[in-house]
């Protein structure tokens, strides 16, 4: 027997009768340490250190019976070799959450699992999934468990997670590609005649063509900005 003491902020991952007490897991000799945690429903990603009798070891270590394991999370901030990201197919909110805040999404509605591990580690982008399975590939360079029902509470866990880098208003909600200043001139003949009327100031995303102007932007998303910047109080700085 092999008995794994789990920090609370990894509780949710365990069964119930799991979290209180340290977990007592039958290990026949062979199997990892990294191996025997995740067979518990923790994925490895979620993991910052693990100790054996005060001893910090890798996920390799080969626990012996007796042993009492300790696993911490992941500390937060947490150092990623990368603030690009892959959304999985249920987290669109989220994504265009983070594209609205600058910060570099990748996200398509139709990708499978093995295309996703694909993605990420083709784009070096650490992917975001509420599927644990999904984070316990081997072949998956780097993800990340999302935490929250919702978009809003989802987008909160990413940024004290990661804390990337912002620059709101300055990615394509919509595609992800950056967004660059435009003349009016160049865009009038896209427009309605009440936008035409009322704004001077736009900007076109490189990728897709999508136009922007300053000052249209629906009161929840300035809200969702100003959340992010921990500053309620400033108004959005346009595109
Ligand atoms: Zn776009």
């Amino acid at each position: 027997m092999v008995s794994l003491c789990f920090a609370p902020e990894l509780w949710l991952f365990l069964r119930k009768r799991h979290r209180r007490e340290p977990v007592r897991a039958v290990h026949d000799g062979t199997a990892s340490l990294g191996h025997l945690v995740q067979s518990l429903g923790v994925p490895l990603t979620e993991v910052g250190s693990l100790e054996v009798a005060g001893r910090r070891v890798g996920q390799d270590h080969r626990p012996r019976g007796g042993d009492l394991v300790r696993v911490t999370p992941v500390p937060r901030p947490q150092r990623a070799p990368s603030s690009c990201f892959l959304l999985d197919v249920h987290l669109g909110a989220l994504a265009r959450r983070l594209r609205l805040l600058g910060v570099d999404t990748a996200y398509r509605n139709d990708l499978d699992d093995d295309e996703l591990v694909v993605r990420a580690n083709a784009e070096r982008r650490i992917l975001l999934t509420k599927d644990r399975g999904l984070l316990c590939r081997r072949a998956l360079w780097l993800g990340a468990y999302v935490r929250g029902s919702g978009p809003d509470e989802q987008l909160a866990d990413v940024l004290e997670r990661f804390a990337p880098p912002l620059a709101p208003w300055s990615r394509c909600t919509a595609c992800n590609g950056l967004l660059v200043p435009v003349a009016k001139q160049e865009v009038e003949v896209l427009l309605r005649p009440g936008t035409r009327r009322t704004y001077d100031s736009f900007a076109r995303c490189r990728a897709c063509g999508h136009v922007y102007w300053d000052g249209a932007h629906h009161r929840h998303l300035e809200t969702i900005v100003a959340a992010a910047l921990g500053d309620s109080g400033r108004s959005e700085g346009g595109n």
